[in-house]
């Protein structure tokens, strides 16, 4: 690298170079970036050393804390953001509310527990799978979303490319795994044992959410085997948080109010008219 002309010695390179450096190596960037203003303020308001120190190093964290979650959300993969401040429980009156808020603190998650949220389609399940998924990245779990479908692709992929050990590691892995829309696709009996080898191999090691559209009872007719439901099912229930999502589509409601409200205004029209 060829220098400028009038560069000095080391020793009297500018010291806020040397510390951008210093800061940059020790992974600091925002001591980097807010240390002359930080000490503008401290100067104003009289803060001694230690409480410029102590200003930086809590700007650090808030920094890295924030980077971190987008990272963990990153890695998750959720199709879409959706959390509980767009989720209208009044909508959908048989979710036990307290209960879903309950597991948005998450501990369910430290006690490896498992969620699952059962109702037709459009009640809200991926909604509400979202919007704890979020939550959980926000407390400083590791998320994985994906659809069972997606998830038994992905198996079966990784089986015939010699992979799945190092799949099965990953999803051992996560603190929370999401299973979104179970019972819209059945399995081969190859897929059906592959799903259930992740279910077994999470049981009392991390916390699994699934969404389903159909009961229990109806679970044979996605796993093609009673046998295997039936052990899936001992596993999957043993600790379990069920979200009873049975009201009326959140999406079919909401066209109808639309319908309701077009064809108010139509009628309102023909009477000005
Ligand atoms: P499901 O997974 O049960 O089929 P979704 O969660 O996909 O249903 O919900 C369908 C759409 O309606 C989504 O856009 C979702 O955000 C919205 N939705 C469902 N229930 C509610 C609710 N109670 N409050 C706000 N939005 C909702
Ligand atoms: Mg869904």
């Amino acid at each position: 690298m060829t220098m400028p002309h009038d560069t000095q010695t080391s020793t009297s390179v500018a010291p806020q170079v040397l510390l951008g450096n210093h800061l940059k190596a020790l992974k600091l960037p925002t001591f980097a970036r807010e240390y002359e203003k930080v000490a503008l303020e401290s100067a104003r308001d009289h803060a001694d050393y230690p409480r410029y120190l102590l200003r930086l190093c809590e700007l650090e964290r808030i920094e890295r804390e924030r980077r971190n979650v987008e990272r963990r959300i990153r890695l998750a993969r959720f199709p879409q953001t959706k959390s509980f401040d767009t989720f209208d429980f009044t909508a959908q009156p048989s979710l036990n509310k307290s209960l879903v808020l309950e597991l948005s603190r998450c501990q369910w998650i430290d006690t490896r527990h498992n969620c699952i949220a059962l109702g037709p389609s459009g009640t809200g399940k991926t909604h509400v799978a979202l919007a704890l998924g979020l939550a959980a990245c926000q407390k400083g779990y590791s998320v994985a979303f994906t659809t069972a479908a997606a998830l038994v692709h992905e198996l079966m992929e990784a089986r015939d490319e010699r992979r799945l050990r190092a799949l099965q590691k990953h999803l051992n892995t996560v603190k929370l795994l999401i299973i979104d829309e179970l019972g819209y696709v059945p399995f081969t009996a190859v897929g059906s044992e592959l799903l259930f080898e992740v279910f077994s191999q999470r049981y009392e090691r991390g916390a699994t959410l699934l969404t389903s559209n159909l009961p229990f009872d109806e679970w044979t007719s996605v796993f093609g085997s009673e046998r295997l439901t039936g052990a899936l099912l001992d596993r999957l229930t043993h600790h379990v948080h069920i979200l009873e999502m049975n009201g009326e589509s959140f999406r079919l409601a909401t066209s109808k109010k639309t319908q309701r409200r077009q064809a108010k205004e139509t009628n309102e029209g023909d009477t000005i008219t």
